[in-house]
């Protein structure tokens, strides 16, 4: 609930109480997490009959959120998220699983002072050997100054800052204390495994590839070559100690990779002969805000051109975008239409949204999205 739905308070409140919502005639709507100084100034934890929020509460919203996710994955994948946020009843609150290692991320002070509780409630449920606590960045003074410095250990015992864990049967380290999000990009989890499935033999081009997390799939699936490019000298170490993680398997034992440290753009905009089957290209969020949603657009488009400037005869492209001020069917447009206006005839394949542990439950909440086409092979032009 915005700030400026709140018509009078019956008394002031600190950030992190309960607050209570009435309605004009006094009766009970919902209950939530007060923040004094956010725009949100209530973020709804319950609705409906007037119910206590106790620990038998608690532990039961913890628990729909993790039933939610039981059958969906085996013991190959250890890596994937346990709450998504408000989409969960959880809002401002995410907590991510690497193997035995739980990480729990706070995007409001409100949760602040209930640290202690959750650590206890995620242990008696989970038993997480460790629970690592990281803040968004505008939380993380006053989570210093209430005593939870950023990559806090809450749980039985501190760790590393790389945590192994398996997806579909891939080793990977996330970087617990320090990586973006919690340590990984687990939201692009089914795209990577998808393009897995078709670089048999493909000399594949990741850009903008982070930890390598493309890469290793498309190895695994058989790609002749890798290339990974990013603009983080860490992420590429990373990457690279990623595939090695893997060698074990043919496909990465066989393949050859190659790491470009460069700006994505710059690099695209370089002449070049088109020598990839697959290029996958997954920038950051490159619309944080409403106003920047034009601009990003137009990036778009370029990324989507300067791949297919790099893209052989019969290659596909996956382009994925997580602004979440941008939709699905704009950037969609904005691909299918970069593809129109390279003149090659393609067709597409496929679209995808948020995978299953990252449910977006209503449109805000809604900010992935991917895209695969193919370029029909040389000499099927009319
Ligand atoms: N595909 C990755 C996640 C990508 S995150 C995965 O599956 O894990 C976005 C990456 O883009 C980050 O690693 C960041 O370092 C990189 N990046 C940001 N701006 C860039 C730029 N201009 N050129 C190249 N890489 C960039």
């Amino acid at each position: 609930m915005f700030a400026d739905s709140v018509r009078s308070l019956h008394r002031e409140g600190v950030t992190g109480d309960l607050g209570v919502i009435f309605d004009r005639r006094d009766r009970f709507l919902a209950i939530g997490l007060y923040d004094a100084t956010s725009p949100i100034r209530l973020r709804i934890l319950h609705a409906g009959a007037p119910e206590p929020l106790d620990e038998a509460w608690w532990r039961r919203r913890l628990m729909a959120a993790v039933e939610r996710r039981a059958a969906l994955f085996g013991p190959d994948t250890t890596g994937h998220r346990w709450i998504h946020g408000e989409n969960d009843g959880w809002p401002g609150l995410v907590l991510d699983r690497y193997g035995t290692t739980l990480v729990m991320k706070l995007y409001t002070a409100a949760w602040l002072r209930r640290i202690p509780g959750l650590t206890a409630l995620l242990s008696a449920t989970l038993a997480p050997d460790r629970i690592v606590v990281r803040f968004s960045r505008n939380v993380r003074d006053a989570a210093a100054a209430a005593g939870f410095p950023e990559g806090h250990e809450a749980g039985p015992a501190a760790g590393p800052a790389q945590v192994p864990f398996l997806e579909r049967g891939l080793i990977f380290e996330a970087g617990v204390l320090r990586g973006q999000k919690t340590g990984f990009f687990l939201d692009q989890r089914e795209n990577r495994h998808r393009v897995g499935s078709f670089t048999s033999g493909a000399r594949v081009l990741n850009l903008f590839s982070h930890t390598g997390g493309f890469s290793v799939h498309a190895a695994r699936g058989g790609a002749r070559t890798v290339t990974d490019l990013d603009i983080s000298a860490p992420a590429l170490a990373e990457a690279r100690r990623n595939l090695e993680a893997n060698r074990h398997l043919p496909g990465v034992r066989e393949v050859r990779h190659e790491a470009v440290q460069a700006d994505a753009f710059e690099w695209l905009a370089r002449r070049s002969p088109p020598e990839f089957d697959v290029v996958v290209v997954d920038p950051p969020s490159l619309a944080r805000r409403e106003a920047e949603r034009t601009d990003a657009l137009d990036a778009y488009g370029h990324l989507v051109r300067g791949a297919l400037r790099r893209l052989r005869p019969g290659g596909r492209l996956v382009a994925a975008s997580c602004s979440a001020h941008v939709s699905a069917p704009e950037f969609f447009g904005v691909v299918r239409a970069g593809v129109v206006r390279s003149g090659r005839p393609f067709a597409e394949q496929a679209t995808t949204g948020h995978p299953p542990d990252h449910p977006a439950t209503f449109p805000e909440a809604a900010y992935l999205k991917a895209i695969y086409l193919r370029l029909e092979p040389a000499g099927q032009r009319d």
